[in-house]
């Protein structure tokens, strides 16, 4: 079915779920404890501790791209969400792009931005010269609050002061830059920014209000590109029709928020199941491709030399591998396990090739096909539950559904009322 360590499976779809298990505990070599994640719920105990007020739990479907290879190195892909159609896309994508040897990465080191604001000033301009001629105290007094983080190379590592006009008068924020290593850095940055604020108060003769990280994590930030290879893709028509369908993204926001959300598909999957934090990652993502002013596309694609289309993605990507929810989680625990990663970079590497991925895949099928056509035969088991199928029945009558081209719930309802008759 595939060679030793490569994630390159073609009818991974039709394996049973033991199976499928089977082939990853082989490539990613579980042990038996970690490979016993795969059933193990996440215990209400736990959950109690990690939210308020709980009352249960909630499960989402956990799918696996396969294909991937980025940087040279084969990965198997867990993916958490409700779509159908995002994985199989994703996984396509991913066989396309390995044609040209897969996915390339680079990113920048991991600083998030904690913004200190200061209000209520006398001299804004005179403010930002003391505290940028203090900057140094400020830097120690922020890294005395994570020795551990300080201790692994990271810490803050610079401090920006910016002045704004507002209809309250001026203000100054201060930016504290922060290489917050393998975590998302929330918290870390936070508690830097809480502990500095009173000293930058004093220092600018003024008050502090809010003292907490930035979202668009501008300064962390993901690339990854791939080429696909024109004849694989369809030849000279499909790449002219790609373009075609790309530009409307690049240039207007009502198509560049579909064509982001498509992107997110992807992404927002793989931050879920490796139990980061997909509102930070979603909120960086869409403030990033508005930071010109115009929102556009976090994609961009152009022709090489051979006419092949070169696919580029670029997006801040705050995401940990230590903290938050991604240690107490079992199921993100095992994710990251088959991923194999090392870092919070190489996560970020992933989610961003992912992303690629998805929307190249998307792109592709809205240019010749239409999305419609693999997007409702998956959906067509949606389809048939709405309507009242069950067990043997749902695949049966999504079958018929997709055989008949209708894939509507009061078509669904009369079908099975056949099924049911026979
Ligand atoms: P955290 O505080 O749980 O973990 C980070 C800490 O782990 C570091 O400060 C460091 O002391 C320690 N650490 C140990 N090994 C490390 C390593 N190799 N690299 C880096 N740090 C290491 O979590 P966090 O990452 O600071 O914050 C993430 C959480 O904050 C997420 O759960 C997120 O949902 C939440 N949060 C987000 C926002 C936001 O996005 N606006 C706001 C508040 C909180």
């Amino acid at each position: 079915m595939a060679d030793e360590k490569s994630s390159l499976v073609s009818g991974f779809y039709k394996l049973s779920i033991d199976d499928r298990r089977a082939f990853v505990k082989h490539f990613a070599a579980l042990s038996g404890e970690e490979s016993a994640l795969f059933t193990s719920a996440l215990d209400l105990p736990t959950a109690d501790r990690m939210i308020e007020n709980v009352i249960g739990t909630f499960e989402l479907p956990l799918g696996l791209a396969v294909n991937f290879r980025i940087n040279n190195k084969d990965y198997l892909i867990p993916m958490a969400t409700e779509e159908s159609s995002v994985v199989a896309a994703a996984s396509n994508g991913a066989k396309m792009a390995r044609v040209h040897g897969g996915f390339s990465t680079s990113s920048t080191p991991p600083l998030m931005t904690g913004q200190i604001q200061l209000l209520q000033l006398r001299d804004a301009a005179g403010a930002a010269q003391e505290i940028i001629s203090r900057k140094q105290d400020i830097l120690r007094l922020a890294n005395e609050q994570d020795k551990i983080l300080t201790d692994l190379g990271g810490g803050a590592k610079d401090l920006e002061v910016r002045i704004l006009d507002s209809p309250l008068g001026t203000m100054l924020v201060v930016h504290l830059l922060v290489d917050v290593r393998d975590a998302m850095g929330a918290n870390a940055v936070n508690t830097m920014c809480e502990a500095v604020a009173p000293v930058l108060a004093e220092l600018a003769d003024g008050k502090a209000r809010l003292r907490i990280l930035t979202n668009l994590a501008d300064r962390r930030i993901v690339t990854a590109t791939a080429t696909f290879d024109t004849k694989t893709i369809g030849g000279d028509a499909v790449v002219d029709a790609f373009l075609e369908s790309y530009m409307l993204a690049a240039i207007d926001p009502y198509r560049a928020a579909t064509h982001n959300k498509g992107i997110m598909n992807g992404i927002d999957a793989v931050i879920i199941a490796t139990g980061n934090d997909f509102r930070a990652i979603e909120a960086g993502a869409h403030a990033y491709a508005a930071r010109t002013g115009c929102y556009t596309s976090l994609t961009s694609y152009e022709q090489d030399e051979e006419g092949n289309l070169v696919g580029t993605i670029e997006l801040p990507m705050a995401v940990g591998i230590v903290g938050g929810a991604a240690n107490m989680h079992p199921k993100a625990r095992l994710c990251r396990r088959i991923l194999g990663i090392s870092s919070a970079a190489e996560l970020g590497a992933v989610a961003g090739s992912v992303g690629l991925a998805q929307n190249f895949a998307a792109l592709l099928a809205l240019s010749t096909v239409g999305i419609q056509k693999g997007h409702m035969s998956l959906h067509a088991k949606n389809i048939a539950v709405m309507a009242g199928a069950q067990g043997a029945e749902i695949d049966l009558l999504a079958d018929k559904l997709v055989a008949e081209g209708k894939i509507k719930l009061d078509r669904a309802k009369i079908l099975l009322e056949e099924i049911r008759r026979r």
